[in-house]
Order: C-alpha cells, then sequence, then structure tokens
C-alpha cells in the first residue's frame, strides 16, 4: 500500500463539480482581478472566523508582510516570534526592515510564554505568536503581555483555521490574524493565496491599499503599496471549500484521536486537546530519521515540520550566532509527521499504526 501524506487529487475529485462551476464562472464574467468573487469569500472567511473584516492577499507570507508593513515599523523595530516556526514567519519580519527575535517553544511546540518578557526591549514592538501544528499559543498569557508593554500581537494562522483558545477561535485574539491558503494547509486553495483578518477598521483600510498599489481608485495611488492581491479564481475555489472546512476539521480531529489512541507508547505523541484542529499530526522519538525510512519503504510517506530551526538556517546563522533554543533544537531532531488529511480512509490509517508499532516492537 502507499499512503501519501496527502491527497490533494482525491480532495478535487469530492468537490469536482462545484469548483468547476465556480471557476467557470469566473472565466464567463471574465473578472479575473479584485472581481467581486474576491470580497463574496472574504466576508464569508471573516464571518467563519468571528473577525468584523478579513482582507484577501496572495500567499500566507504576504499575508505576514501586508500586516507587518501596515504597523509602520521603522528599521530597527524588532518583532518577537519563535525559533520553530515556519521560515516564512520570520522572513516577512526582515522583508519589512525589522530584526526577528526569537524565543524557544515550550513542551507542546508553542511559544514560551516565560521566555518572551525577557526579550523585550524598548525597540520591540510587535509579537508574532504561531499556533503551529493546529495547537494554539496561550494567547491569554500573550495578551496580557502584549497590553503590559503597548506591542501589536499579529497572530499566525497559517496551520489553523478552526483552532480554538479557551473556546475561543484563532484569530480573534491579537491586532491582526494571517492566514494561508496554501493548497496543504486545512483551508486549502488550487494555488497560492492567504488573507489576514481583523477587528480594526483603520487597519483594514491600510491593508486594503497596500495589497492594491495603495490605491482603491484605479491610478488614485495615495499610499505606498505593492501587488499583493487574491486572484480571483483562487477566492472562488475557496468559497467552495470553506462550505466544507468544517467537516475537514472534524475528519483531521477525528484522525488524531485514533492515532492518540492506538499508536504505541513508545514514542511521544502530542496532547489530545479538543480545542485544537490537528493540521499536522507530530510525534517524537529519538529514533526519527530510522522511522522515517523504515516508514519509506513501507510506502508510507512521513515529513519533518521543520529539520532546521530558524536560527540555524543559512538565511539567519549569522544573526543569530551563538543563540541556543533548547527545546527548537531537541525537537528538530526528534519531530516527525505522520500522514494525516481529511480524505484518509480507515484502511489508509490502520496500514501507518500498523506499520509504526511493528517498528518498534
Ligand atoms: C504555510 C505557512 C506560512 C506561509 O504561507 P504561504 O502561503 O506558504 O506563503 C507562514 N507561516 C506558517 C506557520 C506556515 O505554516
Amino acid at each position: 500500500m502507499n499512503i501519501p501524506f496527502l491527497d490533494l487529487k482525491q480532495n478535487y475529485r469530492n468537490v469536482k463539480d462545484e469548483v468547476n462551476d465556480a471557476i467557470q464562472d469566473v472565466l464567463t464574467n471574465a473578472s479575473y482581478i479584485n472581481g467581486p468573487i474576491v470580497s463574496t469569500f472574504e466576508n464569508n472567511f471573516a464571518k467563519y472566523i468571528g473577525t468584523k473584516y478579513a482582507v484577501g492577499v496572495s500567499n500566507g507570507t504576504t499575508a505576514l508582510e501586508v500586516a507587518l508593513k501596515v504597523l509602520d515599523l521603522k528599521e530597527g523595530d524588532e518583532v518577537i516570534t519563535q525559533a520553530n516556526t515556519f521560515i516564512a514567519t520570520v522572513l516577512a519580519i526582515s522583508s519589512c526592515q525589522a530584526t526577528p527575535v526569537l524565543v524557544d517553544c515550550d513542551d507542546d511546540f508553542m511559544m514560551d510564554v516565560s521566555k518572551i518578557e525577557s526579550k523585550i526591549t524598548n525597540k520591540t514592538k510587535a509579537i508574532i505568536p504561531v499556533h503551529l501544528y493546529g495547537y494554539t499559543a496561550n494567547m491569554t498569557e500573550i495578551m496580557i503581555l502584549a497590553k503590559k508593554h503597548n506591542l501589536f500581537v499579529i497572530e499566525d494562522c497559517a496551520q489553523a483555521h478552526g483552532s480554538k483558545h479557551n473556546g475561543q477561535i484563532a484569530g480573534t485574539f491579537g491586532d491582526l490574524a494571517c492566514f494561508s491558503f496554501y493548497p496543504g494547509k486545512n483551508l486549502g486553495a488550487y494555488g497560492d493565496a492567504g488573507a489576514v483578518c481583523t477587528n480594526n477598521f483603520e487597519l483594514k483600510e491600510k491593508m486594503e491599499y497596500y495589497r492594491n498599489l495603495g490605491s482603491k481608485i484605479k491610478y488614485h495611488h495615495e499610499t505606498l503599496g505593492t501587488n499583493a492581491r487574491l486572484d480571483s479564481i483562487q477566492a472562488a475555489i475557496l468559497n467552495v471549500k470553506l462550505r466544507y472546512l468544517s467537516t475537514y476539521n472534524r475528519c483531521r480531529n477525528r484522525l488524531a484521536n485514533t492515532y492518540c489512541e492506538r499508536l504505541t507508547d513508545k514514542l511521544l505523541k502530542p496532547k489530545y486537546d479538543p480545542d485544537a484542529i490537528y493540521h499536522l499530526y507530530v510525534v517524537r522519538t529519538d529514533k526519527r530519521d530510522e522511522l522515517q525510512q523504515y516508514l519509506r519503504e513501507q510506502g508510507i510517506e512521513t515529513g519533518v515540520h521543520y529539520p532546521i530551526p530558524i536560527h540555524k538556517t543559512g538565511t539567519y546563522k549569522q544573526l543569530f550566532e551563538g543563540e541556543t533554543f533548547e527545546k527548537t533544537e531537541q525537537y528538530a531532531e526528534q519531530i516527525l509527521s505522520l500522514p494525516m488529511f481529511p480524505e484518509m480512509s480507515e484502511a489508509q490509517q490502520n496500514y501507518v499504526i500498523e506499520h509504526v508499532n511493528k517498528f518498534f516492537s
């Protein structure tokens, strides 16, 4: 049996007719740029998250860039995030001429809240907690800290569409919340796409200008900006798939629950958190490379998110020279993401469980 890490072809087959119709509408109307379907999707997505506004942008990295841009950061301003995130979070900070500052993660892969305060200086402007793998950062504590030090909070929700923290949905805590609709995310387009959610009218307006070359009326350029628009065809696809997001998320959590119950205790399983939406199912073991190789030989595709901590990447080695982030470094050697996607069948999951358990027996 061959088990893919995720199955986008199956995903498309399940929504084919609706998606084809939605794309056909865009083609028929030839409303490719800033078409009405973009604002329809923005309204529907804002409603799903529970924010007043969602601003569609071209991808998740751009979402972070646009969010940081409208905070008017100056060169040398500092933005705190975590060492075990995807590179995009940190690249977005750098691309706004700000300086990224890293903290370690805690036992559950979330930003270690106890490590934030010692990193705050008079140049710190914002904190970007990342709801990695679909768990949520400790937003209660982070919002208290941010308020105390007068900092903006941008939630990186790229892996957390629908995740909750103490019953409140991710993306409704901070000033801005950045989503990616990369094909493999909980809500995935069939190409690149992203959005920023907010309740702040002023920031929403600034983002709408910024993503569209500083203009709302054609050729009236009022502010600096770039082309970071959400594509109409992707918006149409997302609008269809948004209707299935709750179903997809329920499937993910059912699969995660089964993994938690049936995988051997010889590997470290993630805690089961009913508030999370399991974007990735990440286990830990000191025999990670051997396990990954063994599973590959059985036809099971796995992933590592992420094998190289930010401060050890070529891009950032120099900036963070001499800094160590103990947990992030340890986990980078141990983590393995098992196949998990809404369309995964019981037989496919049984096969994975059987072989993981066999490896350890
Ligand atoms: C996917 C991802 C991004 C970037 O999104 P893209 O759409 O791929 O640009 C940012 N942050 C995290 C945590 C991600 O997983």
